[in-house]
């Protein structure tokens, strides 16, 4: 039986994984639709070689290329984020939700209300409305399988175990590019620098994420929602190989942990087959070929970005909107060599100061409440 699939940011690092994966399995998918951002001549490329229903590109001004270059096939083309929540809820087995940053909480949103299965990359969807997404999850009865890696390891070593049972749920982290420096040498370094992560091939955003460590923050917020876990059931340590991704703790000392390729075709292969598991092409793990694996905590001084992600588990969501808010204007600011490395961490935890709370948002707050810190997280920059 073949699974229809629709792939929200095709044309990105886990979107390349992804369509390698379905290349290697071509009879065991069908695709519905494929998006892309701005990049019409990669989309268009995958439209020609996949065949999909629909293609949406989000960014209209490279419509024209697009236009043409699929002038020849039936394949229907869609823009803007109306078009990204129409093809979210077009029938499909599967949504891969791989669009970056908060871009795809909407389609996500729109892709469990309408009741389909995610495989879930887009961790800042869940990062900003977790109080809503999961709830909605349960309630129309789609399965979330994640794609993170350290959640599907989590997410793996949970098969046929009971939450009853966790005491504690750790994610590894690699520690990014500047492990082995004080956060003082860090403050200025360049985005080639932080771009050049050790193990992971990643896109941009998330690969800044991973150099401040952030992204562990981000990551045991997801836990958290994912796996319905308090702060003290979840912690992230550093494992430079990137081996063991993740590990769960039982109550009885026993400890069940996950280990793969560093390869992103590992867990997204698990969250495109599941129940079954697909053969795929990737680096072989050969542990008598790793001399150790070595493991060490996260030290707050060095990458003080995890905590003040950390810290937000349980507590009121618009903190975690803000935060993902402020990160992203951070992020896109660094890369543009606006501000320096060190400058990211200080926008976030000023934003946090500075922003007033509200009640638990629903779907158009946690949108108004994502522009609101968004324009504070702006305001901040003139005072670095
Ligand atoms: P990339 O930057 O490589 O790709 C992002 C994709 O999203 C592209 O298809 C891009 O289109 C599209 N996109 C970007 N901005 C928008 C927007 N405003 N509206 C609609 N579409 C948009 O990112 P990654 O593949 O690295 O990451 C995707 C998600 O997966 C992130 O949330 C990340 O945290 C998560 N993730 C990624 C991992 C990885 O190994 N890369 C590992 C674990 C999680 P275009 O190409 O046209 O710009
Ligand atoms: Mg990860």
């Amino acid at each position: 039986m073949t699974k229809a699939i629709t792939i929200l940011g095709a044309t990105g690092s886990v979107g390349a994984s992804t369509l390698s994966i379905i290349r290697e399995n071509r009879n065991s998918f069908e695709i519905v639709g494929l998006t892309s951002h701005s990049n019409a001549e990669l989309l268009a490329a995958l439209a020609v070689e996949f065949a999909p229903k629909y293609v949406v590109l989000s960014d209209v001004r490279h419509i024209a290329v697009l236009e043409q270059k699929l002038a020849a096939t039936d394949i229907q083309i869609l823009t803007g984020e109306e078009g990204l929540e129409f093809l979210a809820i077009q029938k499909a087995d599967l949504v891969v939700a791989a669009i970056t940053g908060f871009a795809g909480f909407k389609p996500v949103f729109a892709a469990i209300n309408a009741g389909t299965d995610i495989a879930l990359a887009n961790k800042e969807a869940l990062v900003a409305g977790g109080h809503l997404l999961m709830p909605l999850a349960t309630q129309k009865g789609v399965t979330l399988l994640p794609i993170d890696s350290e959640h599907n390891a989590i997410f793996q070593c949970m098969m046929g175990q009971k939450w009853d049972h966790v005491e504690q749920v750790t994610l590894t982290a690699s520690g990014g590019p500047f492990l082995s420096m004080t956060s003082q040498e860090m403050y200025h370094v360049p985005p080639s620098r932080a771009l050049k992560h050790p193990t992971w091939s990643m896109g941009a955003k998330i690969t800044i994420d991973s150099a401040t460590m952030m992204n562990k923050g981000f990551e045991s917020l997801e836990a958290a929602w994912l796996f319905g876990l308090d702060k003290k059931q979840i912690c992230a340590i550093i494992h430079p190989q990137s081996i063991m991704h993740g590990f769960v703790k039982f109550k009885d000392e026993s400890v069940i942990a996950h280990l793969a390729p560093t390869d992103m075709k590992v867990p997204i292969s698990h969250a495109l087959g599941w129940p079954e598991r697909l053969k795929i092409t990737c680096e072989k793990l050969n542990l008598t070929q790793i001399s150790n694996l070595e493991f060490t905590e996260i030290k707050e001084d060095q990458f003080p970005s995890y905590n003040l992600a950390y810290q937000l588990i349980g507590d009121n969501p618009c903190y975690a909107i803000a935060l993902n808010a402020a990160n992203e204007i951070a992020v896109a600011l660094y890369l543009d060599k606006q501000v320096s490395f060190g400058d990211i961490y200080k926008i976030n935890a000023k934003t946090i100061d500075l922003i007033k709370l509200t009640e638990l948002p629903d779907y158009h707050s946690i949108i108004d409440y994502n522009n609101y810190a968004r324009n504070i997280a702006h305001s901040i920059l003139p005072s670095l």
